[in-house]
């Protein structure tokens, strides 16, 4: 059995809570794309965890965790991340943990060229996390990147890296004006973070394969929401991989498997990071109301996050691009300091009503359109039944189930693994 586990928005949906919620019910979590660009937080018995390369089963006992062919690694920090999750008593060894050997590393310079490339650009800067993601996946496609499996071969290893910081050089000392890169240093910084993480590194196509065939349940988690893949999302402003379930297979290593189940994340109102156009943005004290009530600050960077009401044409856009068989609506306790809560239901660009994600600049000229929904007033973070949720936040949950055309199956109430309610079936 195969689940995807995708967002819907923009990313910061909540999915690592819902994948921790939803791995109990899993024998493999596989990440398949992405890198240390985003956050993932957890809450649980253990306490809180931001997870940025893990897959979020590792704070399961008995889950096994893939690290998929379609990630890209930086070793320094994995290796702070397993080190941090160890003190706090989780354990990772190459039972629970199996690393691609086809994902490819997140070099330093990877990082020092996103780096340069925003100081480069100033005022019309991205909004990179600085991580080094876009230019260790320009690299993958151009073929200039060492492999989780080069590291096993480290003569191999050392002459591919040696060609590769020749040509690296070319652009950030040529092109930038910065300090050569020490391909004595690199090769250092391989040998000491790749140690600790080698006995993890294996085919893990072929492991996912054979616990498919096992009967093995296996679900596949996606880093950012479909609104931040690079073919379907607000790009330039996305990220640089296929967030999109479709790619899940590929990205994890089993590209013939066909999914199951498609869980959609989506966030009871919208929020963005970084820059790109966020047509249902709010401003002012209204803004900064929402934004402390979500506590709507970046999991991976601490920047305070861009918040909006609910879209539809962005979300209904998002289930469509995600392929999504059910959704999980997460933070709906969030919204219940409103009187009324904004939606937006529709765009206008040019005067003209819209209801069709537009793309490009048409996008940045789009306006939203508000409309609002009775809100409940009370504290909803108990509700663990449907008939415990106040009618207008059951309605709320209902009109947006109805817009974006997709069955919503969990409503998240909280941080917490059993704050959430599951919806019945209607009858
Ligand atoms: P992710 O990257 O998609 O996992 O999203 P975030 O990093 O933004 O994590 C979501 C944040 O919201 C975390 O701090 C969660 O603990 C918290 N959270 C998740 N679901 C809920 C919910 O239903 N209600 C509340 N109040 N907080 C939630």
């Amino acid at each position: 059995m195969l689940t995807a586990i995708a967002g819907i928005n923009w990313g910061d949906e909540g999915k690592g809570r819902m994948v921790d919620l939803l791995s109990e019910r899993q024998d493999v979590v596989v990440r398949y794309q992405g890198g240390n660009n985003a956050g993932h937080t957890v809450v649980n018995s253990r306490g809180k965890f931001i997870l940025n390369l893990l897959p979020s089963g590792i704070l399961r006992e008995g889950v096994v965790n893939v690290m998929g062919n379609g990630m890209v690694i930086d070793l320094e920090h994995l290796c702070g991340e397993i080190g941090r999750l160890r003190d706090a008593g989780v354990s990772i060894t190459a039972e629970n943990l199996k690393i691609s050997d086809r994902a490819v590393i997140c070099m330093p310079y990877h990082k020092q060229q996103d780096c340069l490339e925003e100081d480069r650009l100033g005022d019309a800067k991205f909004g990179s996390t600085r991580r080094g993601i876009g230019p260790v996946y320009g690299d993958k496609y151009l073929k200039k990147c060492i492999r989780m499996g080069d590291l096993l071969s480290p003569e191999y290893c050392k002459k591919r890296l040696s060609g590769i910081v020749e040509w690296k050089n070319l652009t950030i000392e040529k092109a930038y004006g910065a300090k050569p890169l020490d391909g004595e240093a690199l090769w250092q910084w391989l040998v000491t973070y790749g140690a600790p993480v080698r006995e993890m590194i294996c085919d893990t196509g072929l492991y996912l394969a054979n616990a498919l065939r096992e009967g093995k349940r296996v679900m596949l988690e996606a880093q950012l929401g479909a609104l931040r893949d690079i073919d379907f999302g607000i790009y330039p402003f996305t990220s640089s991989s296929s967030t999109v379930a479709a790619y899940g297979p590929i990205g994890a290593g089993i590209p013939g498997a066909k999914i199951d189940d498609v869980i959609g994340i989506m966030k009871a109102y919208s929020t963005c990071v970084g820059e790109g156009p966020f047509t249902c943005e709010m401003f002012g004290a209204e803004a900064e109301r929402l934004r402390e009530a979500g506590g709507e600050y970046g999991a991976a960077t601490g920047r305070p996050r861009r918040v909006g009401p609910f879209d539809v044409v962005a979300s209904r856009y998002g289930v469509r691009a995600q392929g999504a068989d059910a959704l999980a609506l997460t933070k709906l306790d969030v919204l219940s300091y409103l009187n009324e809560i904004p939606v937006c239901v529709a765009y206008t660009v040019d005067g003209k009503r819209v209801g069709e994600f537009p793309m490009g600049e048409t996008l940045d000229r789009a306006r939203p359109v508000i409309e609002y929904l009775p809100g409940w007033h009370c504290d909803i973070s108990k509700c663990r039944r449907m008939k415990d949720l106040p009618q207008e936040a059951l309605d709320y949950v209902r009109t947006i189930e109805g817009y974006v055309g997709c069955p919503i199956r969990y409503v998240s109430v909280g941080p917490e693994r059993g704050d959430y309610i599951e919806m019945e079936e209607r009858t």
